[in-house]
C-alpha cells in the first residue's frame, strides 16, 4: 500500500479565468471517487447571495462551508475528509499558510484556487507563496476584452471605495462589470 501523503494543488489566475470552474471540476471528480470533500469560500466572497455553495462563470456549482478566518478550516474539518478545497483564497492572506501547512501535514489533498494578481497588478498574497509551496501549479488566464488575446490580469474601471488592492472593496464585491480582464500590452489603456 502507498504511503499517504499531503497533496497541494493551485489554481491562480486572474478575474474571469475560470479557476472556480476548474475547482469545482476538480471537486466534482473526487466526489465521483467516493472521496470525502469538504469546501471552503470567505464570507466576503458573496456573488450570487450568500449560499453555501461554491458557483462558477458557467453556472456549476458545488456545496462549501463560509468561514471568516482560515482557521476555522482545522476546527470544522472532519477526520474522514479527504480533499479540502479553498476558493478565492486571496481573502484569507497569509493566515491560510499555516493552515495549509497543516493540513499536509495531515496527510490531505488540499487545491485552493484564487488571484495570483490584484487589480492594479501587485502580487496578490498569500497565492504567490502558496505557489511556490504547490506540488502542481495550474495558471489560468482569461481573455482581454480589448483585443481578444489571453489576459493574465484583470483592471478595476470603476472608482471604488477602497485604495488598497489587497482589501475586498465591500460596494465591489460580485460587481464583475466594475472589473476587466487585460492582456500585458492593453493593461493601461
Ligand atoms: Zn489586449
Amino acid at each position: 500500500m502507498k504511503v499517504k501523503t499531503g497533496y497541494l494543488e493551485v489554481i491562480a489566475g486572474p478575474m474571469f479565468s475560470g479557476k472556480t470552474e476548474e475547482l469545482i471540476r476538480r471537486l466534482k471528480r473526487a466526489a465521483i471517487g467516493k472521496k470525502k470533500v469538504q469546501v471552503f469560500k470567505h464570507k466576503i466572497d458573496s456573488r450570487y447571495g450568500s449560499e453555501k455553495k461554491l458557483f462558477s462563470h458557467n453556472g456549476m456549482s458545488f456545496d462549501s462551508e463560509i468561514i471568516e478566518k482560515s482557521s476555522e478550516i482545522l476546527n470544522c474539518l472532519d477526520k474522514k475528509t479527504e480533499i479540502v478545497g479553498v476558493d478565492e483564497a486571496q481573502w484569507f492572506g497569509d493566515e491560510l499558510l499555516p493552515v495549509v501547512q497543516a493540513l499536509l501535514k495531515k496527510h490531505k489533498k488540499v487545491i485552493v484556487s484564487g488571484l495570483a494578481m490584484t487589480f492594479d497588478r501587485q502580487p496578490f498574497a498569500p497565492l504567490p507563496t502558496l505557489m511556490a509551496m504547490a506540488d502542481g501549479v495550474t495558471k489560468l488566464s482569461a481573455i482581454c476584452t480589448i483585443c481578444g488575446d489571453d489576459a493574465v490580469f484583470h483592471k478595476r474601471i470603476t472608482k471604488g471605495k477602497t485604495v488598497d488592492s489587497t482589501v475586498a472593496d465591500p460596494s465591489l464585491v460580485g460587481k464583475f462589470d466594475a472589473y476587466e480582464a487585460r492582456c500585458r500590452r492593453c493593461w493601461k489603456k
